[in-house]
């Protein structure tokens, strides 16, 4: 993409409105803008992070063994009284009538919708187990939207949804769940330490949070700090393997690890020796519960087992805040001059950098690095513009892509061009040839 022709409405100052870190570079980095209160339109550069965020989302899911389907936005209000929970789910709900006078709303979550789902296609013992997700524009009327994207009402969710014959079995699906989070926010270069957790209107009694530590986030966290070494990935772990799973699942929850509303001071301190316990803030990346037939049976979702016999389905739901986790990523990594992507969702991979826009020499030795990179499948943000070459690489340095080429005349005299690394800001002179490798 060349910067002449992109749609990269960068802000010259600090937002005013902005409290939080991620918030003012999202918006200055012109990556969303706010259409009315938490609610928020996505722009180029915030959507091509927005799809890399889904597409890890996506994969880590799959290989999961969870099988993704899109369902509506809008629902109808018929299956939550069946549920009952349309009068619980009170003024966060928002409640639509269609011209027919029909009582309508705006999802907030789906595990009515996908319970009538499957009740609907599946008939025996033998359709089982299952894991059905999507990822979906959820609405959540919040009393205070804020921190931009992080509180929106309108937010992305990958909400996924297991169906088991028998409670056992469902915690091996939430087993599974719980290793797929874990996967997924390592990927996106975060640490998310997974908390006990209150079920809230959802209901049930087996649920974590995962949370990522940061000083602006809204939940109060206390852990062992034994979390923040522990590796985990470099543990085999066979997802078929039911004892094998739920070992490693035990040992990735035997240390201590609450938010506020759970926490114990007394078993704190009993099982955290003073030097050990951490006690800061956090932001909700990711919620899993386990239910059991909490919605199953109301809404009759139900098949024969092997002798006939009628088996109320067991199930779990796992949310993804999706598009909490742009801003997420950006609390959890950016410096005084702007957002240091890792790689993994970052909206380039490199910004190339044209010292001398309209010297015939560099645009050229521009343009033969910018087909290379394409050619060989690198996404790169070529800035041909005439700009003043400090304001190119503030914007460089603000957007965060995690690699600077930047091409001049007096690098070119020598045969040679610079590769800045955003994140260590290390800076190396390198053939135009040798670039190419090294990013392709
Ligand atoms: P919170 O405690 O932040 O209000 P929640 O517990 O109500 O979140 P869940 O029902 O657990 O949310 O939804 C699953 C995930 O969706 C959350 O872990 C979070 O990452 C994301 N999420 C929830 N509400 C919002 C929101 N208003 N804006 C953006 N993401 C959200
Ligand atoms: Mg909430
Ligand atoms: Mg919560
Ligand atoms: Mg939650």
């Amino acid at each position: 993409m060349r910067v002449s022709r992109y749609f990269l409405p960068i802000l010259r100052d600090d937002p005013k409105e902005a409290e939080i870190v991620s918030h003012r570079l999202m918006l200055r980095t012109g990556m969303i803008r706010q259409e009315s209160a938490g609610i928020y339109s996505w722009l180029p550069l915030g959507f091509r992070v927005l799809k890399k965020i889904e597409q890890i989302v996506r994969e880590e899911q799959n290989r999961a063994g969870a099988i993704e389907v899109l369902m509506p936005t809008i629902q109808s209000a018929d299956l939550w009284r069946k549920s009952g929970r349309y009068d619980d789910y009170g003024a966060e709900m928002l409640r639509i009538k269609d011209r027919h006078e029909r009582d309508m709303l705006y999802g907030p979550t789906n595990e009515e919708m996908i319970t009538d789902i499957f009740r609907s296609g599946v008939q025996s013992y033998k359709d089982l187990p299952r894991s059905l997700y999507h990822i979906q524009w959820k609405f959540r009327d919040e009393i205070r939207p804020r921190f931009g994207v992080m509180r929106g009402r309108e937010f992305l969710m990958k909400d996924g949804y297991s169906f088991d014959l028998s409670a056992e079995e469902g915690r091996h699906s939430y087993n599974k769940m719980f290793l797929a989070y874990l996967r997924t926010y390592k990927r996106m270069g975060l640490t998310a330490i997974p908390m006990r957790a209150e079920t809230g209107p959802i209901g049930g009694d087996l649920s974590h949070e995962f949370l990522i530590l940061a000083d602006t986030g809204e939940s109060e966290v206390f852990f062992d700090r034994g979390y923040l070494d522990m590796d985990w990935t470099t543990a085999k772990i066979d997802n078929d393997d039911v004892a094998g799973l739920q070992g490693a699942i035990d040992e990735f929850t035997s240390l201590y690890a609450a938010t506020d509303e759970m926490h114990d001071a007394a078993e704190f301190e009993t099982r955290v020796e003073a030097g050990r316990r951490v006690n800061g803030r956090g932001i909700e990346v990711g919620h899993i519960f386990f239910f059991g037939t909490k919605y199953s049976e109301p809404l009759g979702c139900v098949v024969q087992g092997r002798d006939g016999e009628p088996i109320t389905i067991h199930s779990g739901s796992y949310g993804i805040g999706v598009s909490r986790l742009a801003g997420a990523i950006i609390e959890a990594s950016h410096d005084e001059n702007g957002i240091v992507w890792p790689e993994a969702v970052a909206p380039f991979k490199v910004g190339l950098i044209n010292l001398k826009a309209g010297d015939a020499t560099v645009d050229k030795a521009c343009e033969d690095l910018y087909a290379k990179l394409e050619g060989a499948g690198v996404e790169v943000l070529y800035d041909d513009t005439e700009e003043r070459a400090g304001a190119k690489f503030a914007v460089m340095d603000l957007i965060g892509l995690p690699w600077q080429l930047v091409v001049g005349p007096r690098g070119l005299a020598d045969g040679m061009v610079e590769l800045k690394n955003r994140k260590t800001g290390e800076r190396e002179s390198v053939s135009p040839e040798d670039a190419v490798t090294r990013l392709a």
